[in-house]
């Protein structure tokens, strides 16, 4: 076991079990290839658009008015049914739907660190404190410790790690590994869970099974049906259930054929003559195709139609310039915040891309009309977004 992990623990070390286990290292670059594949077959996609209404006729819903959040106007989008997928915000969003109040969810907030490369190896762990169940993994080039899980009341968006939760993580990973640099915080991650209502139980304990609600039958409201709940590791079977619901409701035969299609990215991509003719440093290379797969040859087009767009952005990072502008023309991003932590995981690096804000700016701002004003703002956005996730950060 040293031999495989050698900053483990010797003291009163037995041996280890071996698990397999998959990670998805990017799942905002899942989200996003879902959504691509979603506008490949048709769908709208609405960026930034927060919906603040139902547009109810009787008892039907008939779709919802949303707030363009960057264009700063009110929309009516009519639909034939209308599916609420709103996470922990779920209680909040169909409020206005219910006859009770009575909550659907459970919300407990988790964070993790994100360290100096701690391990060599994924390790599940069981807290000393609590004998609570936790992760040290490696990731990217960077180390996890997580997760908390603790209740949490107020706005999922203003989740943030705080003193206790660092603290704990610490000192439980360091219970195994008692030298490495669990000290060394690069950034934490917080989130909310949203779980299936269970009263009497602690929070680890909740089951993470997901529930749709189908509000016609509940309460009579019909054309809408909300998700509660649902890992994202089942994403696509819970997608794929909902859909069978909507299709049933609207009377549609059909068979879901999303278990067998690989998304965007999955599909073979060509690269060979680009990669030639282009001589991208290999890590570079590595990196565009380790995040968008297949559609890593859309970024070495728009890089060899123009070739100031295969060069670095940030010192400590592969990316390439060719990434945002690909980010803004394909993938919806309207903000830096988009494009560096949901887009290109640039901000997911130690440095968050803080010191190449200003230039992946001035790429963003001619695409996007953005005057001196509107980029200065934007990089105040910027900072002020990643800000929760550096209270902890030691460099
Ligand atoms: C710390 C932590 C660790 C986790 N680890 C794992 C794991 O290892 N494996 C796993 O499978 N799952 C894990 N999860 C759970 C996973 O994150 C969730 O299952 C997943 O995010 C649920 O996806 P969702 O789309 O239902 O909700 P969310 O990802 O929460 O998305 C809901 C979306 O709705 C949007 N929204 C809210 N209100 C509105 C509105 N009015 N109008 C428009 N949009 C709105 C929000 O902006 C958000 O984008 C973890 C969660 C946490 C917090």
């Amino acid at each position: 076991t040293l031999a495989a992990e050698p900053s483990l623990q010797p003291d009163g070390l037995a041996g280890a079990w071996r698990f397999y286990d998959a990670q998805v290292p990017l799942v905002e670059r899942l989200v996003v290839e879902n959504v691509v594949d979603a506008a490949d077959h048709g769908a709208l996609v609405l960026n930034h658009a927060r919906a603040i209404a139902f547009l109810r006729e009787g008892d039907r819903i008939g779709g919802a008015r949303v707030h363009d959040a960057i264009g700063a106007r009110d929309l009516e989008i009519r639909a034939r049914f209308t599916v609420n997928a709103t996470g922990p915000w779920l209680d909040e969003t169909i409020a206005p739907l219910r006859r009770t109040k009575q909550r659907l969810l459970r919300l407990t907030k988790g964070i993790h660190l994100v360290t100096r490369r701690a391990t060599e190896h994924a390790h599940v762990l069981f807290a000393k404190s609590d004998g609570r169940l936790f992760f040290v993994l490696p990731w990217l080039d960077a180390t996890i410790v997580g997760t908390t899980d603790t209740d949490y009341v107020g706005d999922p968006a203003d989740a943030a790690a705080d003193e206790d939760d660092v603290r704990y993580l610490q000192a439980e990973a360091r219970h195994a590994f008692p030298k490495a640099p669990f000290e060394e915080i690069h950034f934490t991650w917080a989130g909310v869970r949203a779980l299936v209502r269970e009263e009497g139980v602690a929070e680890g304990e909740v089951s993470r099974k997901h529930a749709l609600f189908d509000h016609e039958r509940r309460e009579g409201i019909a054309g809408v049906i909300s998700v509660v709940g649902g890992k994202i590791t089942a994403y696509r079977a819970i997608a794929e259930e909902v859909v069978d619901a909507v299709s049933g409701k609207l009377e549609r035969r059909g068979r879901s054929t999303t278990a067998e299609q690989p998304l965007p990215g999955a599909r073979a991509g060509d690269f060979a003559a680009r990669e030639r003719e282009l001589s991208l440093e290999p890590a570079s290379l590595a990196h565009l195709k380790r995040v968008y797969g297949g559609r890593a040859r859309e970024l070495l087009d728009l890089a060899a139609a123009d070739r100031s767009l295969a060069q670095p952005l940030c010192p400590h990072h592969h990316g390439v310039a060719a990434e945002v502008v690909h980010a803004v023309k394909t993938e919806w991003a309207m903000t830096l915040g988009d494009v560096l932590l949901r887009r290109n995981a640039l901000g997911l690096s130690a440095c968050q891309g803080l010191d190449c804000v200003d230039r992946v700016a001035d790429q963003m701002g001619p695409l996007l009309a953005w005057d001196a004003d509107r980029r200065r703002k934007e990089i105040e956005a910027y900072r002020h977004e990643v800000e929760p996730m550096r209270r902890f950060s030691t460099e």
